[in-house]
């Protein structure tokens, strides 16, 4: 049997890489297409070879699908994915799941009260580098970890280059787009959960009507590690990395915050060093074969529901101490998702 997708948005990622990503799944396939424009919906559909254009919420679900992907701009996660679940849909979420925690909790708990599956799509926890450091650090092949630092500051696409930098009523800023990615790689790579976060923010001239567009984090977690990450959309010529220092070596990763399945993993201790193999599965491929596993009953989605609503608590605490200059304790309202 397989799994029918309806997407809705007709969104850049949808088209760059979740067709694909669901289309790689032997029992994968995309039924309907929703836009809130009719038009776009047709030449969307037609431009991916999808058999049904629709521009209503009601008629996507009231098509013959089983799980929905929604890639719409922030705001209107919320509202799709509770009706998408009342509907009886399995549902796949970009980040961030909604505009703050609150409501992505309200999804999670709709979800789970409605019985279907509830994933969110932070792709990085999905990559083989990110396996292969999260294996080695329970390995203990670094010892205890001491600190992380994460490089993910990079140049927004122009054709990007729209809501995410003027639309604050859309969840735009780069805290909302990148420090949820962050927080989630953080918590999946180091196993632990951040407790505390302190942020800088700045509008380094791409962003308007108030919006951040760069970010410094300083992060602590629940056993103690500190780790900073950078997030940006105005850096044309910066490296992307993920760094994870402990009691016995280094874990150097370069390349690896990324869409695709590259980047290098260096193991370094008194042994000397050595670079660590990891599958380039893509990433998004990964996502969905473990939600397709999901919904039949077998273990979860690789990000869930609870694991967006930390992320989003993590940025929310780091869009409030930019604001107000301190420290801001980080709290999900969640049992651990570990
Ligand atoms: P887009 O701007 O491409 O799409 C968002 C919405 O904008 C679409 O739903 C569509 O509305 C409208 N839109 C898109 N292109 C056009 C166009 N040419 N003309 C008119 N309207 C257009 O956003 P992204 O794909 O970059 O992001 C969508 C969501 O996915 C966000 O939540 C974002 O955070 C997330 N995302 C996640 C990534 C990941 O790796 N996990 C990577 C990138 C984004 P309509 O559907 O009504 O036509």
């Amino acid at each position: 049997m397989s799994v029918r997708w309806g997407l809705i948005g007709a969104s850049t990622i949808a088209k760059q890489f979740m067709i694909n990503a669901i289309r790689a799944q032997k029992d994968g396939e995309i039924s309907a297409v929703m836009s809130s424009n009719p038009e776009r919906a047709k030449t969307y559909a037609a431009e991916n070879n999808i058999p049904l254009a629709v521009s209503t919420l009601d008629d996507l679900l009231g098509a013959d699908i089983d799980a929905v992907y929604i890639s719409t701009t922030n705001e209107l996660h919320l509202e799709q994915a509770l009706a998408a679940i009342k509907a009886g849909k399995h549902v796949l979420c970009e980040k961030p799941l909604a505009l703050n925690s609150t409501d992505a909790r309200t999804m999670v708990a709709a979800a789970k009260e409605a019985g279907v599956v509830l994933g969110t799509n932070h792709h990085l926890r999905n990559a083989g580098a990110h396996h292969a450091m999260r294996d080695a650090i329970s390995a203990g092949r670094i010892g205890k970890p001491i600190a992380a630092r994460v490089f993910h500051a990079v140049y927004l696409p122009e054709n990007l280059q729209g809501w995410r930098i003027t639309r604050p009523e859309a969840g735009g800023g780069v805290v909302l787009d990148i420090t949820v990615h962050d927080a989630d790689t953080l918590r999946f790579v180091l196993g632990d959960d951040p407790i505390e976060i302190s942020a800088f923010t700045q509008s380094a001239g791409m962003a308007g009507s108030g919006l951040e567009d760069g970010a410094m984090c300083i992060w602590r977690f629940g056993s103690g590690i500190i780790a900073q990450s950078h997030e940006g959309f105005t850096t044309k010529f910066a490296d992307t990395g993920f760094e994870v220092h402990g009691s016995e070596g280094s874990l150097i990763a370069k390349n690896v915050m990324t869409q695709k399945p590259v980047g290098s993993v260096l193991l370094r201790t008194a042994k000397g060093e050595e670079e660590l193999s990891f599958d380039r599965e893509d990433l998004y491929a990964r996502s969905l074969r473990q939600f397709h596993a999901a919904m039949r009953g077998e273990g979860q989605p690789s990000a869930t529901g609870e694991d967006g609503v930390w992320s989003l608590a993590s940025a929310e605490a780091a869009l409030l101490s930019g604001k107000s200059g301190k420290a801001v304790a980080i709290e999900p309202k969640l049992g651990s998702a570990k």
